[in-house]
């Protein structure tokens, strides 16, 4: 769990943020969220699916044009792609504005193998 204010990790049974003091309303509907993960077919791109991690845990394999969904909370998660040219690493931070992230790949000759988008987020 991370407080929605400012990302901070917290305890399951934490009542306040340590960091910023925010109280935490565990019946909030909005702490809840859908991250939807895609990875866009490109022309150079390598077929080689790669594991995606979301904050430590294995959300799914991504190969071109295919897409994962996780069901999280509001506030920062590390995003992690498992790829041939070593692991990828992305801190998102998923608020109420959240936009669209994208993270390109690169392959050893410098072309963009693929290119993941961090998009929709959807309130339960
Ligand atoms: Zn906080």
């Amino acid at each position: 769990m991370f407080c929605t204010n400012c990302g901070n990790k917290m305890k399951k049974d934490d009542s306040f943020c340590t960091e910023c003091g925010t109280k935490v309303n565990q019946n909030t509907e909005v702490k809840n969220v859908k991250i939807r993960v895609i990875r866009e077919k490109k022309a150079m791109g390598f077929a080689i699916p790669f594991p995606v991690y979301i904050d430590g845990e294995k959300v799914g394999t991504l190969s071109n044009g295919a897409m994962v969904e996780v069901d999280t909370t509001l506030g920062h998660h590390l995003v992690e792609f498992v790829c041939a040219d070593g692991n990828i690493k992305q801190d998102v931070d998923i608020n109420k504005n959240h936009e669209c992230v994208e993270i390109k790949f690169r392959a050893c000759m410098g072309l963009v193998a693929a290119s993941v988008k961090i998009t929709s987020v959807e309130y339960k």
